[in-house]
């Protein structure tokens, strides 16, 4: 008899650090649902290289920052692959450079909108399938949250900082509200990673600038934080709810 694979949802699936913990965790058997905003070509030529590798994938198109596409998401995945054993909350946005009092009201609504509460919307999609007390048989949550968070990212993003600092709070809370529900939740911080978000916040330099800042004086790459994130969502970490693992090279 063949064992159930574990079904995985990894928002922003597509580029970056999301594309690294879809490939890692396909590797490591689970059947990965690859979620994309705008990119497709991306999302697609993911998912074929992971059943070229014999795994199992299936791209899906939905804005983290729409409830009516986060819901139709889950549906999607409940129909291709049955029940959720794991979500990985990955996508994110960072913004152009700016000091806060040069942020617009709608700017700090979209990255809000995006960063926190389409995470927690995730979540609470997760949990309602995952949970025991709904007839769920568990699972696991790695929110993706930033080193940003703690250092608070001032005359660059102090918006970004904030959403990822409610992203660690929201960590604490979930973990301790569903942890009798056979469901730990826990944070990735990383510090800076090689992806093209630097790009999309109009500082394609900015790895190559802030490397020297950091102790291990390197960018992290995207394989180095998806390792991370497939521990916390593996037996491995069983007894670990409620932590926030930085991946920063000692920044
Ligand atoms: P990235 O290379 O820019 O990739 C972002 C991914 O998120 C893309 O697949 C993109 O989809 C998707 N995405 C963006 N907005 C979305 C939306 N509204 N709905 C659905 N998907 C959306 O970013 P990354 O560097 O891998 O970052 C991933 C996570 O790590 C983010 O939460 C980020 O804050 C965090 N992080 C990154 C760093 C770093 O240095 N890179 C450091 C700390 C934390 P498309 O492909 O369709 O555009």
């Amino acid at each position: 008899m063949s064992v159930a694979k574990k079904v995985l949802l990894v928002t922003g699936g597509g580029r970056g650090i999301g594309a690294a913990t879809a490939r890692l965790a396909a590797k490591a058997g689970y059947r990965v649902a690859i979620n994309y905003a705008s990119n497709e070509a991306a999302a697609t030529a993911l998912v074929e290289a992971i059943e070229q590798a014999g795994g199992e994938a299936l791209a899906i198109k939905g804005d983290i920052g729409s409830e009516a596409d986060i819901q139709a998401m889950f549906e999607s995945i409940d129909h291709a692959f049955g029940p959720l054993d794991a979500l990985v909350n990955n996508a994110g946005v960072v913004d152009q450079r700016a000091r806060v009092d040069e942020m617009s009201g709608a700017r700090l609504e979209r990255m809000m909108r995006i960063n926190i509460i389409g995470s927690m919307l995730c979540a609470r999609e997760a949990v309602k399938r995952m949970s025991t007390s709904h007839g769920g048989k568990g699972g696991a949550i790695v929110n993706v949250s930033s080193i940003a968070a703690r250092i608070g990212g001032p005359g660059e993003y102090v918006d970004y900082a904030a959403s990822k600092g409610a992203i660690d709070s929201f960590t604490i809370g979930l973990a301790r509200e569903v942890a009798g529900e056979g469901i730990r939740v826990n944070a990735v911080s990383p510090g800076i990673v090689d992806t093209e978000i630097h790009a999309s916040g109009g500082q394609p330099d900015r790895v190559e600038r802030m490397r020297h800042g950091v102790p291990m004086q390197r960018a992290g790459t995207t394989e180095e934080v998806a390792a991370a994130i497939l521990w916390l969502l593996s037996d491995g970490a069983s007894y670990t709810t409620g932590a926030n693992l930085e991946v920063g090279g000692g920044r």
